[in-house]
């Protein structure tokens, strides 16, 4: 029985961008995921994901809150962790000055 191994992640090589024939070498000093690439013979480690929003979800997000949405309301529409968002936007808020009123009356949760 043959079987061809399965690369259980989409890693693509980042230099030639093959998705075959790319081999799992183990972990780099940091701990992160090292690949080899056949193709072009390179090694890499794959970028981790972040875990960011787009900068137009983001605008959008502070869009809302300035136009009297709620933390809630944001979160819903665009599908927000709210953990994560509440972290940026008060962030976001700080770095604009221009909040009208208290973080805190966005977020009845
Ligand atoms: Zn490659």
């Amino acid at each position: 029985m043959s079987r061809v191994a399965k690369i259980d992640e989409n890693i693509y090589c980042p230099i030639c961008g093959k998705h075959e024939h790319q081999v799992k070498l183990g972990k780099n000093k940091s701990g992160s995921q090292k690949y080899y690439c056949n193709d072009c013979k390179r090694y890499y480690t794959p970028v981790p994901k972040q875990h960011e929003y787009p900068e137009e979800t983001r605008e959008l997000a502070i869009e809302m809150l300035f136009s009297g949405s709620s933390g809630r309301q944001v979160n819903h529409t665009l599908g927000f962790n709210k953990a994560n968002v509440y972290n940026w936007i008060k962030n976001e808020i700080i770095n604009q000055q221009s909040a009208e009123k208290p973080l805190e009356d966005f977020w009845d949760f």
